[in-house]
């Protein structure tokens, strides 16, 4: 498939790429939040256990899930693809199958990308979101007091990663970004929020050391079905969201189960303490993995 071929893919996708940029019309009286995110052939997936569906999935998944935290809706995507020549065809057409699957389901539109030949896969996605105006949920809120929440169960992925079956490889393969919970929880006027790519211990820090504040966890954690505690403390691609209240929240929200995991205190910053103990950050991180 040459570069024409695939841009006249995308084009029939529905999408308006066909121009040198994407236009966009912000709304009034509106914010826009933008992230992006890269998926690596070797680091985030295997060509040998995941689908090019499975790729394009996750590709925008992390996208979303980035903006599910801030409690944005989802406006629209770029999308880069780098192909080795070996992979047919077949391949880049099932990658945007799974890619706008999800994208159809969120309302986001294909607005524009590039593609290439490389000696893997590399994959980026920009995603862009919107909100009221001064509303977006932020990592910088959370006070002493507040209760710290987690969405869904935690440590499917990890556990899926390493056995590859069941519902936690299909977790691992196909997260579901919390957007609903994250609209709802700005709505509910949350204190900070978060999502969990890196696992909660390291998540958790990055999420006190914004605030200038500390965290206590209970030690009851809700840990997915099989999964361990090393899995739930310290597995990364969960995307559930990490929030922190100074009110009571509901035990559900947009129908997501919705736990308390503990408090946030005052104590010196970003010290995290786990059933009475201090909890250190294990959880994966690819600067520090890149460094040693
Ligand atoms: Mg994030």
């Amino acid at each position: 498939m040459r570069e024409t071929e695939i841009v006249e893919y995308i084009r029939g996708l529905g999408s308006g790429i066909g121009d040198d940029c994407a236009v966009f019309q912000p709304r009034a009286r509106e914010d826009l939040v933008f992230t992006t995110d890269f998926v690596l052939e070797s680091r985030h997936f295997e060509l040998s256990t995941h689908t090019a569906a499975d790729v394009g999935h996750k590709a925008l998944a992390r996208s979303l899930s980035d903006l599910a935290a801030m409690g944005a809706e989802p406006a629209f995507c770029l999308v880069s693809l780098a192909i080795p020549p070996k992979l047919a065809s077949r391949w880049v057409k099932e990658f945007y199958g799974g890619l706008t699957a999800l994208a159809t389901r969120f309302g986001v539109t294909l607005a524009g990308g590039d593609t290439a030949r490389f000696e893997r896969v590399v994959v980026d996605v920009m995603c862009c979101g919107r909100v009221p105006r001064g509303k977006a949920l932020l990592r910088s809120g959370a006070q002493p007091g507040d209760a710290i929440y987690v969405t869904g169960e935690l440590g499917a992925s990890a556990h899926g990663l390493t056995t590859k079956r069941g519902e936690a490889w299909k977790r691992h393969l196909r997260p579901e970004p919390r957007i609903a919970a994250g609209l709802a929880l700005r709505k509910l006027g949350v204190s900070a929020c978060m999502d969990l790519s890196d696992g909660l211990s390291l998540d958790l820090v990055r999420l006190c050391k914004e605030s200038r504040v500390s965290a206590e966890l209970t030690g009851e954690l809700p840990i997915a079905r099989g999964a361990s505690l090393d899995e739930a403390l310290n597995g990364g691609e969960d995307y559930e969201l990490l929030f922190t209240s100074r009110r009571n929240l509901p035990h559900e929200i947009a129908g997501v189960t919705v736990t308390r995991i503990g408090r946030i205190t005052s104590q010196r910053p970003a010290r995290i303490r786990f059933a009475g103990r201090p909890l250190k950050p294990k959880a994966f991180d690819h600067f520090a993995e890149a460094k040693s």
